[in-house]
């Protein structure tokens, strides 16, 4: 199907993926996570050429998770050295890794969770991207894991911040919550490439941090599904346990699917079959040949 009938690609996407709608499971160690409604499903596609198309709940807010893990380091990598104090023996988008990003930005920041939220709803263009307080705390209340790594990473001196304001940070920023053609939006930037000069007032990365990010999407972005998500969709992506997957296309755009019921890997599994069979349809895919890659468009 052609990448122009963008609309009518995403409908027949979200047709194909209703069945999975009742088959994943809700995340249970974060209590109000588990109450979601699991037939919820949306999608969004924003292009570099400004062609948008939304399907289903595309604008219904969840809970980002994971998601702000990759925000966080965008974040950190525009305002400070990441790589000498975080990135360079650690990998951010694991927990360990994660809470020495965002103790780099209780660092930089006097309001760290504030200046990510500020951050979000400038590259949105949407002031409703917000924090949900609720499970803010219903997470903050049951995240004996990432205290217990939290107070390792300190016992090594490789984090500056006390444990309590790390974690209260780490727990606000993965309570963000957005919709998927927000994440989308704020995705978008990663999809500049060199040679699209028009976008440049909108890279707030440079060329070497977009590509070191979109590759550590490709290899860890979908926790340990990462390989398999690799070769089946060959996409740059970041998932969250709320059940979005936002995907990179480089020098096309970006894609954000969502719906809460997860697999056993913890990715959503409708909005990782939508992003693969996105992929599928149109061509787009960092692995392909690049005179297939842009055929499709
Ligand atoms: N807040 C979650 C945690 O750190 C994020 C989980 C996820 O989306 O991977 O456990």
């Amino acid at each position: 199907m052609p990448i122009d009938d963008a609309d009518g690609l995403l409908a027949h996407i979200a047709a194909q993926v209703r069945p999975l709608l009742p088959q994943g499971q809700l995340p249970q160690y974060i209590p109000q996570l588990g109450r979601v409604d699991k037939m919820q499903f949306g999608m969004a596609l924003l292009m570099l050429d400004g062609r948008e198309a939304f399907v289903g709940d595309a604008d219904v807010p969840f809970s980002i998770q994971s998601i702000s893990k990759l925000f966080a380091l965008m974040l950190a990598l525009e305002r400070v050295q990441v790589d000498q104090e975080a990135g360079a023996t650690r990998n951010p988008f694991i927990n360990a890794g994660a809470l020495v990003v965002t103790d780099v930005l209780c660092s930089s920041f006097a309001q760290p969770e504030l200046a990510l939220l500020q951050t979000l709803r400038q590259s949105a263009d949407d002031e409703r991207v917000d924090i949900d307080q609720i499970v803010m705390r219903s997470e903050r209340e049951s995240c004996h894991r990432n205290a217990a790594i939290a107070h390792l990473l300190k016992s090594y001196g490789r984090i500056c911040n006390s444990v309590d304001t790390v974690l209260d940070t780490y727990c606000r920023q993965c309570a963000l919550t957005m919709n998927t053609r927000q994440i989308a939006r704020c995705a978008l930037p990663l999809a500049i490439s060199g040679r699209l000069s028009a976008h440049r007032a909108r890279e707030r990365l440079s060329a070497v941090q977009r590509h070191s990010v979109t590759a550590l999407m490709l290899t860890c972005g979908t926790y340990n599904a990462a390989g398999d998500f690799a070769a089946r969709v060959g996409l740059p992506m970041k998932s969250g346990v709320g059940g979005g997957i936002v995907a990179v296309i480089p020098g096309v755009g970006s894609v954000c699917a969502w719906s809460p019921g997860l697999d056993g890997a913890g990715n959503s599994l409708a909005a990782g079959r939508a992003i693969e069979l996105f992929a599928k349809h149109t061509g787009l895919s960092v692995l392909g040949s690049p005179a297939r890659t842009f055929k499709a468009l």
